[in-house]
């Protein structure tokens, strides 16, 4: 049976926007020292808009560039993708055909588009494959993609999403609790900064390609750290898996739903504190 204090606790919960899945993690939520946050759709609302087109000098325009790169992200649902395609509309431009798409995971995408080789993909990308970043793309605090052709660049997007209202709040309210705040993302690192920057984190991890994502939270618990992982996306479920309480967004991927411990139903960030003071006075209430 379960006992009338847990039961009252569940009840709680839901009406504080948490889906209890794994009871043991639920009691566990006292013991959480850390909570790391996916960026993109957890800490951020992952809509991002386009807000400039950069040509390199191989000839192309905004609009090529647009619509070289839409072409590919018609096949992706990624949220950048749901960016371009929207500035693509914007524009007035059809967009192409693809062929051979493929998804280069936790760095873009590539296909064939009007007979040629097309890739958009993440400063990583270009770092691995041995090529220069565009002098206009080296500061920039947004996220930004390549438009590739043939392996040169004809283009740079940069897209800007925006910090969740209610991160500010949740931020601070756990470190008020003790609880560090971290934040892993697959984004690069002068956006993953000024993130950190403005919600004042105790930490990040950035440019961290999906398989990678589960060996920061292992690093972590190897700290002695009692880890909870908040995420949304398909690329955070093998972290929620590992971290010791899994946290989904509610609006987020039924992958990252189905792994996780416990969701936030109102996609709400600062329901983890909720989670974390009610963990700890159901366990009072227990002994
Ligand atoms: P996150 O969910 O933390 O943003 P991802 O692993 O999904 O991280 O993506 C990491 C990076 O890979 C993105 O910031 C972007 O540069 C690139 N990327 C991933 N998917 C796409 C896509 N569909 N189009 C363009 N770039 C992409
Ligand atoms: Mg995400």
């Amino acid at each position: 049976a379960i006992p009338l204090v847990v039961a009252m606790s569940t009840s709680l919960s839901a009406k504080n926007g948490l889906l209890i899945k794994n009871r043991t993690a639920f009691e566990n939520a006292r013991n959480i020292s850390i909570v790391v946050f996916d960026k993109t759709g957890t800490l951020t609302e992952g809509k991002f808009g386009v807000s400039s087109v950069k040509s390199s000098d191989t000839g192309y325009g905004e609009k090529e560039i647009i619509q070289f790169a839409s072409a590919l992200e018609k096949s992706s649902e990624h949220p950048i993708a749901r960016g371009i395609l929207d500035r693509a509309q914007e524009l007035g431009l059809s967009v192409p055909d693809v062929s051979d798409f493929e998804a280069i995971k936790g760095k873009g995408v590539k296909g064939i588009v009007d007979g040629k080789k097309v890739k958009v993909v993440s400063p990583g990308y270009l770092k691995e494959a041995g090529i220069d970043i565009p002098d206009h793309a080296k500061d920039e605090q947004l996220t930004v993609v390549f438009v590739l052709k043939d392996e040169k660049i004809i283009g740079t997007i940069s897209l800007s999403d925006r910090i969740r209202e209610d991160s500010y709040d949740a931020i601070q309210k756990l470190k008020e609790l003790g609880i560090k705040c971290w934040m892993l993302t697959g984004d690069n690192n002068q956006i993953a900064k000024k993130v950190h920057d403005e919600l004042n984190l105790d930490g990040y991890f950035a440019e961290v390609l999906p398989h990678e994502k589960l060996e920061k939270i292992k690093e972590l618990q190897s700290q002695n750290e009692y880890v909870a992982m908040t995420g949304d996306g398909v690329n955070d479920a093998p972290a929620l898996a590992q971290a010791d309480v899994g946290i989904a967004i509610g609006s987020g991927t039924d992958i990252a739903a189905e792994t996780a411990d416990i969701i936030l139903v109102e996609s709400n960030p600062k329901d983890v504190t909720s989670l974390i003071i009610f963990g700890r006075a159901t366990y009072k209430k227990m002994i």
